[in-house]
């Protein structure tokens, strides 16, 4: 940079030799008109760009404000859009989204009102008002429906409420090895769909939507960090069967990371990657989504079903089954398996702009607080737990992996 920028001066400032020695010969030989201010013999080096330094992120126990815990509704096959009959209802089912449910919601509830509305039918009911009952309800309601949601739960105290709030379609979505020879175009059809929606949701007040910087940081070429002490985090199934969740790529649509020298980041870190994430800000989300159907028309009702005999108290003819988890209590559907997943919260800080992922730890900056979360070694972690207790230990160990990225921001080093 440095030698190019010389070189460039070196050219101007020869060709601007150049100009005054042409110039004197003319003075000397007859002034044709009263002499003219010289110019500049140099140009005036521009303003050089300059990376905004990272506005560091308080990582201290202290600062929590808050832990949740959630279960990924999983399914070895896929989410749940068959269609059936229950007593006089039809019911079209659109659950199972494992850790993809909000990356997954616009794409997915777009195939399964696709099926509610076919033969004509004008008044849905939709149950559940998470990511999925959401979309499910607003896309029904603008295709002309008369909705209504019936929820036990509504925002922000349903599970997809407690989602970390990144785009990631391919997170615990299925096994690769149970899923029919139809899924893995499905899958990209919903994925596609989805993320063209969520385009739309960018620049929103609030910033329900946004795309946000991520530094993928790593120790050494080929180390694997060790994971956390499993005395300090919620027990794991390891030894359990190695499900190889559903992975594809995605060519063409989100951006990709490139790598980056010392000299381009700020962490004590050995490797870097950087790269650019879409974000949803889910309390913004749900509540722009939830607050959309209720002013274009729609209702929310809370109620609790327990078995599918008690959709017969509905009146509308077609339901759409958005219950996420729990549907397998509802529909006695032992093939959704959760998976536990934990967030430590920690207090706002709305000058830090970017991403962090270290030792199986993400960290994101949202709105509510920063997300601090261990994803453990493998996508099998917290898989077949069904508690949701919070886990202060977890919390710490996971704070304490991302601190010392940090340490070199504090006065004292
Ligand atoms: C820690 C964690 C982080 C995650 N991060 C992400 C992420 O970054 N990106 C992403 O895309 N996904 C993420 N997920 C996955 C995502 O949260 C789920 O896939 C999504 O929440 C599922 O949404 P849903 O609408 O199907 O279910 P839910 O949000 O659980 O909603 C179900 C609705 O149905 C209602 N309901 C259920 N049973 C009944 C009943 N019997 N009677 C009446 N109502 C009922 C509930 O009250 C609720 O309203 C994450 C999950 C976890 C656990």
């Amino acid at each position: 940079m440095t030698t190019n920028l010389s070189s460039r001066r070196a050219v101007l400032a020869g060709l601007g030799g150049l100009g005054v020695a042409g110039l004197g010969g003319c003075v000397t030989a007859r002034p044709a008109s009263p002499p003219l201010a010289a110019p500049p013999l140099v140009a005036p080096p521009r303003p050089r760009f300059v990376t905004p330094p990272l506005a560091p992120i308080a990582m201290r126990p202290d600062r929590i404000t808050k832990i949740t815990v959630c279960l990924r509704p999983f399914r070895e096959a896929g989410p749940r859009l068959d269609v059936e009959r229950v007593g006089d209802k039809r019911v079209v089912h659109n659950y199972g989204h494992g850790g993809s449910g909000w990356s997954l919601a616009w794409g997915s509830s777009s195939i399964a009102a696709g099926k509610a509305l076919e033969g004509g039918t004008r008044e849905v009911a939709v149950i559940g008002c998470g990511a999925l009952g959401l979309t499910s309800a607003l896309l029904l309601q603008r295709a002309g429906a008369k909705v209504t949601i019936y929820a036990a739960d509504r925002t922000p105290y349903t599970r997809s409420a407690r989602a970390t709030g990144t785009w990631s379609p391919d997170s615990r979505i299925a096994d690769a090895d149970k899923v029919d020879a139809a899924f893995p175009a499905l899958w990209d059809q919903m994925a596609r769909t989805s993320y063209a929606a969520y385009q739309t949701y960018l620049g929103l007040p609030g910033d329900p939507v946004q795309w946000t910087d991520r530094y993928s940081l790593f120790d050494a070429a080929d180390t694997t960090p060790p994971p956390l002490d499993p005395a300090l985090v919620a027990p794991d199934r390891e030894g359990q069967p190695d499900i190889r969740f559903f992975e594809a790529a995605l060519p063409g649509l989100a951006p990709r990371s490139h790598a980056l020298s010392p000299q381009e980041h700020p962490f004590a870190a050995a490797r870097a990657r950087m790269g650019v994430g879409m974000q949803f800000n889910v309390a913004e989300l749900a509540h722009l989504l939830t607050s959309d159907f209720l002013r274009e028309g729609g209702r929310i009702e809370t109620m609790t079903f327990h078995t599918p005999a008690d959709l017969a108290r509905l009146k509308e003819p077609v339901v759409v089954n958005c219950t996420g988890y729990g549907a397998r209590a509802l529909w006695n559907d032992r093939t959704v398996t959760p998976v536990r997943g934990q967030i430590a919260w920690l207090a706002p800080q709305p000058e830090v702009h970017y991403g962090v992922y270290y030792r199986h730890v993400t960290v994101l900056p949202r709105p509510d607080g920063i997300v601090v979360q261990y994803l453990g070694q493998s996508d099998m972690w917290g898989y077949g737990l069904d508690e949701e207790v919070p886990s202060r230990p977890e919390a710490e160990a996971a704070i304490a992996t991302i601190a010392p990225l940090f340490a070199a921001a504090s006065p004292a080093a």
